[in-house]
Formats: C-alpha cells, structure tokens, sequence
C-alpha cells in the first residue's frame, strides 16, 4: 500500500508554493497504483523528479505530485558501447560518476549534478555544447513510458517516432517515463583544460563564441550591472576535454562538504543586507581579475567540477534571497541575439531591475515537437524577487517576451515562469501546440496529467483546440 501525505511544496527559484498530496513510487506497479488511486480520488498527478525545474512544472496545486527520486538504478551499463539503462530517479550526476569510471560522459547535462534522468528527458534540458551536441533527447536511444492507461510503451526515435519526439521535452503531460537508455560520449580523461576569455562588450563576447566554436564546451557569464559601452561586458569560460591528466591528485584545496555548506550559509546571512552592492563589485572584481595574463588559463580542472555547481552555492543562494528569483531565458535566432540581448540588458536597467546573474549559451534546432532551441543563442538572466516590486519585474519581463517573439525566439518551459498560453503558442507556433494537444487527448483524454504549468500554458489552449 503507498503512502501518501499532504504537503506543500516549493519550486527550486522559490516563486511558488504549491499545496499537494505527495506519494512516492518504488516501481512501475507503484506508479500504476498510484495513478488508479489518484483517479479514484478526482486528483491529477504530475510526475516529480528532484524538483530542479526553476518554474511550476513539478507543481500540482490540489493534485498529487508522484515522487519518482526513489527509482534511482542503473539497470544496465555497457562500458564497451557506453550505453546506459537507467530508472527515471538516477541523478544525473550518478550517470556521470559511473561513466567517468570508464571514460564516459553525458553528451549533454545541465549545470546541476541532481536533476533526475527523467527530469532532463522531460525537460529536453540543454548544455554548454548545444551547438554541436544538441538537446539531451538527441541522445537518447529509447524510453519506456507508463500512459494513463495502464500501458507500458517502448518508443524510440525509430519505434513510435512521433510520440518520442513528443514526450521528450513534454514536461510530463503525456506519461511517465519508467526508464530511459542513453548513448554516452567517450571521453580522453576525467579533466578538462579550462581557459577564460573576458570581453569588453556583447560584440566581443559574440566574437569570442565564433573564434572558439572548436571548443567542447563554452559559456558565458555577463555583469549586468555594466552599462554604456561596456553594456554586456563578461568572461567566456572555453573548456576542452583533457587528453591526458597532467596533475595528479586534487587541483585545488577544497573544504570539507559540510565546512562548505556551513560557509555558504554564512555568507548569505552576512551578504543579504547588500545583494545589490555586494553583486555589483563582485562582477567588476571577477571581471577585472580574468584581464590579468596569469589568470586566463588555460588550467586542467576535474570535468565534473567544470560542469556541476557545487551544492554549496544552492545553500548560500537560498539564504541570500528568501523570496527566490526570477529567471528569464531567451532563444534568440542568431542574427538578432546581439541588438535583443543588448536591449534585455538595458530595459533591465532603466527599469531598476538588474540581473544578478546573466549566462549566454550557443545552441542549435532540434527535432523534439515542443523544441525551445534555436540556431541562435540564448541569454539568461535572473532577478533578485522583491514581493513589492514583483509587480514592475513581471510587467518588464513580459514587455521583453513581445521582444524575443517578434526577434523570432522561444522560451524554455523549465526557467520561464511568467510564460502565458498565448505567449508560448506565439513563440512555437499555433501548429506544434495543436500537434501537442491531439497527442494529449489521444494519450490521457481524461486529462489525468496535470501540473500547475499545465494549467498556466496548455490548459486554454486546449479548451480553444476543443472547440474547433
Ligand atoms: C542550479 C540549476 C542549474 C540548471 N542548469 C540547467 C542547464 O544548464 N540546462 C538546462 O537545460 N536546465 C538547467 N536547469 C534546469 C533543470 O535541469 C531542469 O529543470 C530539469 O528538468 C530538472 O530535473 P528534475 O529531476 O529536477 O525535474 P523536476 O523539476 O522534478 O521535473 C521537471 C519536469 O519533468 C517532469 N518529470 C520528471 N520526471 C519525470 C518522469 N519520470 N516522467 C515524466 N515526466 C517527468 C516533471 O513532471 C516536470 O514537468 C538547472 C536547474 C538548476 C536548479
């Protein structure tokens, strides 16, 4: 028998505080019972993996939010192919850490170590190779999905191509993904050589992206407190797998996990006092120390701390804004990415709203149905949240949204929590979201699977779509 509970929960940017029932599921019969039993109860069910999402699509305000981090085996790994099985639960730093073992990586992973497989799969999430590796659904060979019905599926970009391609990226509205087999990357060594490259500008910064577009991995972090000339001045971080590892042991002293933790939340008490002012001098120090010769690299650094934030920061994060954050991330066709970033970056400042944090990636299309990627790049930018000056930030960002549709750009449904139905089907296009929806009444005509983002950017649409 499952064991439920009434909670409430939040998402990870603290924005939202949904309440819920929570069960957690061992197997896929859990899953199945769980999904009869919220269906005998008049409850929806989203599926919940380690609640990394920025924005509301783990929630599920009055329903019941299945916990699927328990699923957490590797069910099967061939080092010699670098094939992995895995249940949906497996972080996706645990598919890292075992096939760093033979010299396997994850094609492509977000910055965070815990987002679960079938989080990243749902999600389609991306990384810093997006221009040459793509989504992370490119790399997914097949998935088995539990429907609403009771079915066990196998689909695969071969086998039921279609629904594949509509799942990934799905935001789990379809089904429950119960497994998933990745194709992983070979790689030389279990380092990387990393170089930093500061721009004075957006121009350079862009500059620097095409120059190094050999690289495996770039990224770049933007002050956006910079303004005038030096408007989207920042550090382009190149990184290039290691062939061989030219420093044994650690590379650096690192403090104890907890020392760190303990330190962030320190920091964060200390610091909350002076968000802005603190931030605004920590980016110009950050920025004028990588213009010294000594300090550009490039320096050999454990792949897994080049790729992963360390879970201290999310400690120090917490503490430092207890109302959370809002994100905004923008993809934006290449040829408009330099004037749109430059206007986001100035809109945000006239208005008083400037991003504590702006990263900028390069990416590429995708085949996924729902695919926010572009060939293009993508800028984002994260706000300090203030309850009382909520208002203006959601009235500022909705005004850049208009910007990034008419530019020709999409928007992630993972960091994007201000995303309105019509904005999203503007952004995709009205015949994606009508394919999305003729798979969702077909696959789960009762509309078992709901999240509160279901109810924020498909639900209107559905109820025009079934008035047709
Ligand atoms: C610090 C940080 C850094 C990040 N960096 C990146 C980045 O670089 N690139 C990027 O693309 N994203 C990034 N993200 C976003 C994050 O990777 C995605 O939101 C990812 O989906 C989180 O995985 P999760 O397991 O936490 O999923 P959750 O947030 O728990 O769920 C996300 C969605 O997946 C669905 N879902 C989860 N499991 C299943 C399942 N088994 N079957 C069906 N649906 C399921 C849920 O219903 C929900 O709709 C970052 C997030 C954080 C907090």
């Amino acid at each position: 028998m499952l064991a439920w509970r009434q909670s409430a929960i939040v998402n990870w940017s603290m924005t939202e505080r949904s309440s819920c029932y929570i069960c957690q599921a061992r197997t896929v019969d859990e899953i199945r019972q769980a999904l009869t039993a919220a269906r005998g109860r008049g409850l929806s069910v989203i599926a919940h993996g380690a609640g990394h999402s920025y924005t509301d699509a783990a929630l599920n305000n009055g329903g019941l939010l299945l916990d699927l981090s328990a699923m957490r085996r590797v069910l099967a790994w061939d080092p010699a192919r670098g094939i992995m099985r895995v249940e949906p639960g497996v972080s996706i730093g645990e598919v890292a850490r075992v096939a760093l073992a033979d010299r396997w990586w994850p094609p492509v992973t977000p910055s965070t170590a815990s987002a679960t497989v079938g989080g990243c799969v749902a999600m389609n999430v991306n990384g810093k190779n997006a221009w040459t590796h793509g989504s992370f659904g490119e790399h997914v060979l097949s998935l088995t999905v539990l429907l609403v019905d009771g079915q066990l599926l196998t689909v695969s970009p071969t086998q039921d191509g279609e629904l594949f391609r509509a799942l990934v990226g799905s935001a789990g509205l379809l089904g429950i993904i119960t497994s998933i087999t990745l194709q992983l990357r070979r790689v030389p060594s279990d380092r990387v050589e990393v170089s930093v490259r500061p721009g004075r500008s957006l121009r350079e910064l862009f500059q620097i992206f095409e120059d190094e577009q050999a690289a495996d991995y770039l990224e770049a972090w933007v002050d956006g407190f910079a303004a005038g000339r030096e408007l989207g001045r920042g550090i382009v971080t190149v990184s290039n797998h290691s062939e061989r590892v030219t420093s044994a042991g650690p590379l650096a002293f690192r403090l104890p996990e907890q020392s760190m933790h303990r330190l962030a939340h320190w920091g964060g008490i200390l610091c909350r006092p002076l968000v802005e002012s603190g931030v605004r001098g920590a980016n110009s120090i950050i920025y004028r120390g990588s213009r010294w010769p000594a300090r550009t690299g490039p320096r050999q650094t454990p792949l897994v701390r080049a790729t992963y934030y360390a879970p201290a920061l999310f400690t120090g994060y917490r503490v430092l804004l207890p109302a959370g954050s809002e994100t905004f991330q923008a993809f934006v066709p290449a040829t408009e990415a330099g004037s749109l970033f430059a206007e986001i970056l100035r809109r945000s400042q006239e208005h008083g709203y400037v991003p504590l944090w702006c990263i900028i990636k390069r990416h590429r299309r995708d085949p996924f149905l729902l695919s926010y990627q572009v060939d293009g790049f993508s800028l984002e930018v994260n706000y300090r949240l203030i309850p009382e000056r909520a208002q203006g930030l959601h009235q500022l960002l909705r005004g850049l949204m208009e910007l990034v549709i008419v530019a020709g750009g999409r928007f992630y449904l993972a960091k994007d929590s201000l995303l309105t139905h019509s904005l999203y089907r503007r952004s995709i296009g009205d015949a994606a979201v009508a394919a999305f929806l003729d798979l969702k009444l077909h696959y789960d005509p009762d509309l078992l699977l709901q999240s509160n983002l279901y109810r924020r950017v498909f639900q209107p649409s559905l109820q025009q779509h079934a008035e047709r």
